[in-house]
């Protein structure tokens, strides 16, 4: 049966190493590591986790990123994203490490001000999170079945600087325990990534900002945002 609108492209992610990882969702976690939850102004006692999403086409690998309308306050949030490769419901924190295909360093862009107003009513954060080219991402690269992520620095700098430093082994709940609790709550498949959270730091971003991104192990996350 034929389209009746031209038919959206798949958003993609380049692989280190050659070839395109589909995105079908993005999922992402709230506050987890603890250092953020308290500068959020929140309890970081070891609550279940807390999940959002954003638009699969969300997603850019571009150089130069727009800065977005409606927000005076655009902050930066870097986060180990996780690419799932493999499906699956209920899957248990034990076998979770076979169902990610690979990783990368990611930007969970924020219209912190969207994002608080929402909040102080009660309302829902998707304007705040889930905008255009709000999940900026480095290239993909491929998970080491018999290495599993437990740990290593990750890092934001801008115009040289740098505004956000912690370590994987920082987060309340590690990569197995993030996927078999969201695989609880919607069945997973291969496209879909998961953004993990963010260590303390985060703030403003100014247009002209040069960010560059880094977790350990991986290939960098280099952006200008435009203006
Ligand atoms: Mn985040």
């Amino acid at each position: 049966m034929a389209h009746v609108v031209p038919t959206p492209a798949v958003p993609t992610v380049p692989v280190e190493g050659g070839g395109e990882f589909p995105v079908r969702r993005i999922f992402c976690v709230g506050r987890n590591y603890a250092d953020h939850a308290r500068e959020m102004g929140g309890d970081p006692s070891r609550e279940a986790p807390v999940f959002f999403t954003k638009p699969a086409d969300a997603v850019t690998t571009a150089e130069v990123v727009p800065y977005p309308s409606l927000t005076h306050d655009l902050h930066h949030e870097i986060e180990l994203v996780v690419a799932i490769g493999q499906g699956g419901r209920d899957i248990a924190v034990a076998g979770a490490q076979a169902h990610v295909f690979g990783y990368a360093v990611g930007l969970d862009l924020t219209r912190r001000d969207l994002q608080a107003a929402a909040k102080a009513k009660g309302m829902p954060w998707d304007m705040a999170k889930g905008f255009d080219d709000s999940a900026p991402i480095g290239p993909i690269t491929r998970a080491d079945p018999a290495v599993p992520l437990k740990a290593g620095e990750i890092w934001l700098q801008i115009n040289g600087q740098t505004r956000q430093a912690g370590d994987l082994a920082d987060m309340t709940w590690s990569i197995p325990e993030v996927i078999a609790e969201l695989s609880r709550y919607v069945a997973l498949k291969p496209g879909d990534l998961i953004f993990t959270g963010t260590p303390a730091g985060v703030n403003r971003i100014e247009p002209g900002d040069e960010l560059h991104g880094h977790v350990a192990g991986l290939a960098d996350l280099k952006l200008r945002i435009a203006g």
